[in-house]
């Protein structure tokens, strides 16, 4: 089945809107004729609207899943081209990731995944071009210049962040983290950049920038330190963490295991291309009108409508204040993700940096695809911002600008992440202060609505597995309240 969503280009094709994947749901819709009232309403089918609607059908709810598209997935999702999966969204895990880890070990796929990097044939080596000029070396050399650069941007206790965040998922435990809060990661690049090399500057700044996604200014130095925390404190625990392990037949090939689970219970009606429009919770249940005018009713519902797109659904009663604020400010990962079909073969073992002059900023030798050519991912962000299909000129030539000479382009896949109405970003990063201000509004229960999403996850903030310990969370919440309580029994 083809998605509406993303794009892909070849020379003898051009550019065309809309990519295969198994993650489409056809037909559309599962739903009784007869008005129905649900246990539950899940808004969204992405990672945390999966895992609640699984969670809730699974103990015994009647839940409607309610999706704007059409196909599951929301921020992660694959498309098969070719019988070759490309990541259009979240890609990466590992198994340091307890929900995600946990999933994967439940669905026995634990076999499943497999490495990004290859480095066994090939160029095998590093490319970083500056504005001092252009540099080609090892792979170890490559880790020795990040690592020494993010070393010193992080080590802001003499303990490379330990003392600031000794608990990952706990990261305000000590009160001092909220004042790196307040700091932007340019202001903590300011602060070190004595001591930083020309490469190394480049590397971490390039390395930053491949984290949020948004600028050095609107980067929050706190949540870089949380990522690193989340990590384990080192440049090669963020690789391996972040961009190292996928699955062989991509993530919609895991996100249907939910939905097929939570189908199998019989308890799961649902509606795909439904745009929700507003959710009134009238105190004994919540009436959800969908933009074109159904209207759905459950007990509760849940929301897993993305931190940048709450504000384009109308509640009543309205948000609170505190999390109207967080939704206007919204988080910076304005994430440009393209994936390039080289002829090259040998390119299978390049990486590479070009920074700052370019729209890609960071790629690596991501596969290779069945009719033999080298898949290299690449990232941009805001800092130097490109819709994809408005210019594929301008696309192609940011693509070969990573490597000069050797990115003779057969194919682009892409989907603008800035331009999806219901996300208008990719994953959660934040600004100075969002996070120390407003996490706890972002996270609170709205009457008979629980909101859920990655986006305010406590521990893999902004991941896969943050999404799923949050429809995990979801589920929980509204479990206890619907779930009779136990009969008393008397042992007297
Ligand atoms: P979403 O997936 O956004 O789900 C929300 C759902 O709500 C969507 O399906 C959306 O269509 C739906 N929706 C929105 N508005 C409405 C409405 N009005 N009516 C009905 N439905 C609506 N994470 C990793 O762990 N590893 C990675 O390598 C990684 N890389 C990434 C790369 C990119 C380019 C992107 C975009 C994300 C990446 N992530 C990665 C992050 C990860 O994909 C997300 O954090 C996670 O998928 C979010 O899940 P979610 O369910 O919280 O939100």
């Amino acid at each position: 089945m083809t998605s509406r969503d993303g794009f892909q280009w070849t020379p003898e094709t051009g550019l065309a809107q809309g990519v295969p994947s198994i993650g489409v749901i056809s037909p559309s819709t599962k739903i009784s004729s007869s008005p129905e009232k649900y246990d539950v309403i899940v808004v969204g089918g992405g990672y945390s609207g999966l895992t609640a609607t699984r969670d809730l059908t699974v103990a015994g709810l009647r839940v409607l899943l309610v999706e704007a598209r059409d196909r599951i997935g929301g921020r992660s999702w694959s498309s098969n081209i070719g019988d070759y999966p490309f990541e259009m969204g979240g890609t990466w895990v590992h198994w340091g990731q307890p929900h995600v880890w946990r999933e994967i070990s439940r669905y026995n796929m634990r076999t499943e995944l497999e490495e990004s990097f290859d480095f066994s044939r090939g160029v095998n080596h590093f490319q970083l071009r500056t504005t001092h000029g252009t540099s080609i070396m090892s792979h170890e050399e490559e880790d020795t210049i990040l690592a020494a650069g993010l070393e010193k941007f992080v080590n802001v206790d003499g303990d490379m962040g330990r003392k600031v965040i000794p608990y990952a998922h706990d990261a305000f435990f000590v009160p001092e983290a909220r004042r790196y809060d307040e700091m932007s990661a340019q202001d903590r690049v300011n602060t070190i950049a004595l001591s930083l090399t020309p490469n190394e500057r480049a590397s971490l700044e390039s390395f930053i920038l491949l984290c949020s996604c948004g600028t050095l200014e609107t980067t929050s130095f706190f949540e870089f330190l949380h990522w690193w925390a989340l990590c384990g404190y080192s440049y090669r625990g963020c690789m391996d963490s972040l961009i190292s392990y996928k699955f062989k037949k991509g993530q919609s090939s895991f996100a249907i295991k939910f939905f097929k689970e939570a189908l199998a219970t019989g308890r799961l009606s649902y509606v795909f291309n439904a745009p929700v429009s507003s959710i009134n919770d009238q105190g004994d249940e919540v009436t959800l009108t969908t933009r074109d005018g159904r209207q759905y009713t459950g007990a509760r519902l849940v929301s897993t409508i993305p931190l940048n797109v709450l504000n384009s659904v109308s509640f009543d009663p309205p948000l609170s204040p505190q999390r109207a604020t967080a939704t206007n400010i919204g988080h910076v990962n304005q994430c440009v993700k393209v994936h390039a079909e080289v002829s090259s073969k040998d390119m299978r073992s390049w990486t590479g940096i070009s920074y700052p002059f370019n729209k890609l900023i960071y790629a690596i030798g991501d596969g290779t695809t069945p009719s033999g050519n080298t898949h290299i991912v690449c990232f941009g962000g805001s800092s130097n911002h490109i819709h994809p299909e408005e210019d594929i000129n301008e696309t192609k030539k940011a693509v070969e600008n990573m490597a000069p000479g050797n990115m003779d382009i057969k194919r682009l896949v892409f989907h603008n992440w800035s331009k999806d109405e219901f996300a208008k970003g990719a994953w959660f990063f934040s600004p100075p202060r969002l996070l120390s201000t407003s996490l706890d509004a972002m996270r609170a229960r709205h009457g008979n609505v629980v909101f859920a999403s990655s986006d305010w996850a406590i521990g893999w903030r902004s991941f896969i597995d943050g999404a799923i310990e949050e429809g995990t969370r979801a589920a929980m919440t509204v479990m206890e309240d619907l779930r009779p309580a136990p009969a008393l029994r008397s042992y007297l």
